[in-house]
């Protein structure tokens, strides 16, 4: 990975570059930023820096054998720890799934990593046996490397557990660099916070992402516009929109919320038949549609004199969905698409899911 290949971040990609370049590389730095804004690609960056045999310009060469290693992310000295599942699991027990989640997309999130496991209800996390695997690890030799790097990937799921690398963080074996990836400072142990040098994330613009999907995937303006009204700053989950093509989630809504209003059986059990042929991505895809909507909505009411996140094509409904709608009445059908999702990810039947929901939106704009 290369820090040319990560959208914006700038300022971040140059303090990394200074401290590569004076030779003061702290022992523990902890990237901290919000899901998808690019936290992970920038620690994946700075590793291949650190071991590149000819860095330039405050970049890694992508040439030499090191680096050839790293962006497939196979070079020795540089370790992986991630959450897992199952009891005694260590990070290595999953290295080919997650080398095919980087390079599908660097800037991946908790939850689709776990359902990638097949997590499905399970909690992940990082264990004492991988506490113990790391130890062991950073007690080798280098291999071949300059630094002999443990990237960590959200050091959140350690829990107390991170008691255990706590002397390693602060007194690290010579020429040994923890780079923690973090996305949630209040769930990491104050101890571990207080050993390392933060490096705070910026949260990515709506025209960093355009870029970004046109460098990455070659989305048009058009189609990018669209995406970027979704992703909310998040380009994990913008990339996951342009691999799933959305097939109109804004009618389909508009359409649905109104049959729910009518309330009339058959049609709403027509309109869960066609839900359940969607697929899950695409279910889940529109259900965060939804959400985004509703968010939308509810900044309409609440006088917002920002402009509406939605295609203007979108706004004379929404201004007519806010009439018969308010801010209690939304923050029931946020949850309750909320739970959808959750629901939807762990492989409930999408058909009486919806149904059940569609009864439920029924009872919740009727309501005065
Ligand atoms: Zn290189």
């Amino acid at each position: 990975m290369h820090f040319s290949s990560i959208i914006g971040q700038a300022r971040t990609k140059n303090l990394l570059a200074q401290l590569h370049a004076g030779g003061r590389v702290p022992h523990a730095l902890l990237f901290l930023g919000a899901t998808g804004s690019g936290n992970l690609a920038l620690a994946l960056a700075f590793a291949q820096l650190l071991e590149c045999e000819r860095p330039a310009e405050g970049d890694s060469c992508g040439e030499c054998p090191a680096c050839r290693k790293a962006a497939q992310f196979v070079h020795p000295d540089i370790h992986f720890s991630y959450p897992t599942i199952g009891t005694n699991a260590v990070s290595t027990d999953f290295i080919k799934q997650w080398r095919a989640a980087l390079a599908e997309n660097p800037y991946l999130d908790a939850n689709t990593w776990l359902q990638r496991l097949g997590a499905e209800n399970k909690q992940g996390n990082i264990n004492k046996e991988e506490c113990n695997a790391i130890l062991k690890k950073l007690s080798l030799k280098a291999f071949e490397g300059r630094y002999k790097i443990l990237l960590m990937w959200l050091p959140e799921y350690l829990g107390k557990e991170g008691n255990r690398l706590l002397k390693l963080i602060e007194e690290p074996p010579e020429q040994t660099i923890f780079l923690l990836v973090a996305e949630n400072q209040d769930l990491i142990l104050n101890t571990i916070l207080s050993r390392c040098q933060m490096i705070k994330t910026d949260t990515l613009s709506d025209e960093d992402i355009t870029a970004g999907l046109n460098q990455w995937r070659g989305v048009d303006s058009a189609r990018a516009r669209q995406i970027v009204l979704l992703a909310d700053g998040d380009f994990g989950q913008a990339l996951a929109l342009a691999d799933h093509p959305a097939n109109d989630d804004a009618r389909l809504l508009l359409d649905w919320l109104r049959k729910c209003w009518r309330g009339h059986g058959p049609e709403l059990v027509r309109w869960a038949d066609e839900f359940a042929r969607l697929g899950r991505e695409n279910q889940k895809q529109f259900l965060q549609y939804g959400l985004h909507f509703f968010r939308e909505l509810m900044a309409l009411i609440a006088g917002s004199l920002s402009p509406l996140r939605l295609p203007q094509e979108e706004l004379e409904s929404a201004r007519n969905m806010a009439k018969v709608l308010n801010l209690d009445k939304l923050m029931l059908l946020t949850e309750l698409f909320n739970d959808n999702i959750y629901f939807i990810e762990r492989n409930a039947n999408p058909k009486i899911l919806v149904l059940d929901t569609a009864i439920s939106i029924n009872r919740i704009m009727k309501t005065v």
